[in-house]
């Protein structure tokens, strides 16, 4: 049940709230965002599994100010979810109630929760399951950016997956509807995913403003965060760090990107791209060789010709094997009691261990650091360019 926003008051207190608990059973938590609360919740009849997602609107809590505009900023999310929620890689809204003090937004569930948890728990992921999430992330950015749509708050924490590990957007509470070659100026986001034209266009009055290139900058970050377990742009300061995003300077350091190809490097540089105008929209990410070798991956039905050549192939891949294998260092124990870290096994244990241990990652050196990925706040962080934020998530 949707209602006009300016005929809120009249609701009578409870009215919504009222019909969601009878038709819903709420459960234990799932998550949080700035002024909502996400529950796992079931429907009585069916016994179905929903989200349901909790906005306070009260006013004890929130000025009148305050209030219209999480109302107001509730209802652009839900027309935008209504317009957008039957994409297979995009959350689908299935109900909303409203009464005075809350709205209830009830959604599928995605039962493994934030991408953002997931990457925590393996540290990094493999190409190939990279090369999955950022197919869907594409697609789905693709679909919103064909109906003119611009996400403007994509992170590994609004992505949600399921039990197959199958991903969906989630959270468009940042959206907004732009039509080109209308402009946007506005500064929100969350700060490590910021491209570089927002930060410029609100230090530059005569910046012409930022469109939906934004988000295939955040996919950018997205993606080299997945194969490195860290940000690409990442300072203590977070002055240095936004310089750094508007310098587009980032490097694909050693040891993570080592055993990293080539043609995800390429990908992440080009989305990676100062400059709007060049950077690769979804369509052409997706036509990305880094995908079309997915492609070829699948197809493993292949006429006797070219399985000679992959028979090839496997030889000179095993001589090379053994031929590594004999440079190799051999892991001793004095190599693991001198420098465990430089064990990639070992390494990643490591990281493991510690993050168990402590709630958060360890710092690796000066300019990487993992905790910067638990240091983005939620969206009310709207970023005051001003300020030199010299405070760090520290052991
Ligand atoms: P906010 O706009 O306040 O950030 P979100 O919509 O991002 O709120 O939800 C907050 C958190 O709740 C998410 O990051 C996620 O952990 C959890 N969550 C939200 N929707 C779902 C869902 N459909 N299934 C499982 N978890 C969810
Ligand atoms: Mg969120």
């Amino acid at each position: 049940m949707t209602r006009d926003v300016e005929s809120r008051d009249e609701l009578p207190d409870w009215a919504g709230a009222k019909e969601f608990y009878q038709k819903y059973d709420p459960k234990e938590v799932i998550g949080r965002g700035v002024s909502s609360t996400v529950r796992r919740c079931v429907h009585r009849e069916t016994g179905r599994e929903f989200a349901v997602k909790i906005i306070e609107v009260t006013p004890e809590r929130l000025s009148p100010e305050q209030l219209r505009e999480v109302r107001l900023s509730t209802a652009k999310e839900m027309e935008i979810l209504h317009h957008v929620s039957h994409h297979p890689y995009i959350i689908t809204l299935i109900d909303s109630y409203e009464s005075n003090t809350f709205i209830f937004l009830v959604f599928d569930l995605m039962k493994r929760g934030e991408l953002f948890d997931y990457l925590t728990e393996k540290v990094t992921l493999s190409e190939k399951e990279t090369r999955y999430i950022m197919r869907s992330l594409l697609e789905a950015v693709s679909y919103l950016h064909t109906n003119n749509i611009v996400h403007r708050d994509l992170k590994p924490e609004n992505i949600l997956m399921d039990d197959c590990l199958n991903i969906k957007l989630s959270d468009f509470g940042f959206s907004c509807i732009l039509n080109p070659p209308e402009k946007l100026r506005e500064l929100c986001g969350t700060p490590g995913y910021l491209a570089p034209e927002i930060l410029k266009c609100s230090m530059d009055e005569t910046h012409p403003g930022y469109g939906h290139e934004v988000d295939l900058w955040a996919c950018g970050v997205i993606m080299f965060t997945l194969l490195a377990g860290s940000p690409p742009f990442w300072h203590r300061r977070q002055m240095l760090m936004l310089r750094m995003i508007m310098e587009g300077r980032f490097q694909f350091g050693s040891p993570e990107w080592d055993d990293r190809s080539a043609t995800a490097k390429d990908l992440i540089t080009r989305l990676l791209e100062v400059c709007p105008e060049k950077r690769l929209t979804a369509e052409q990410a997706l036509q990305h060789q880094f995908f079309q070798s997915h492609q070829r991956e699948r197809g493993l039905m292949v006429p006797p010709r070219h399985r000679f050549r992959i028979a090839a192939w496997a030889a000179l891949a095993c001589v090379r094997i053994v031929v590594r294998w004999r440079r190799a260092r051999p892991v001793t124990s004095e190599l693991l009691s001198r420098d465990p870290y430089s064990v990639k096994g070992v390494r990643k244990l490591i990281d493991a261990c510690a993050f168990r241990i402590y709630g958060h990652w360890v710092k690796k050196g000066e300019r990487q650091n993992r905790a910067a990925l638990f240091q983005n706040q939620p969206k009310a962080l709207l970023l005051t360019l001003g300020e030199d934020d010299d405070r760090e998530a520290e052991l």
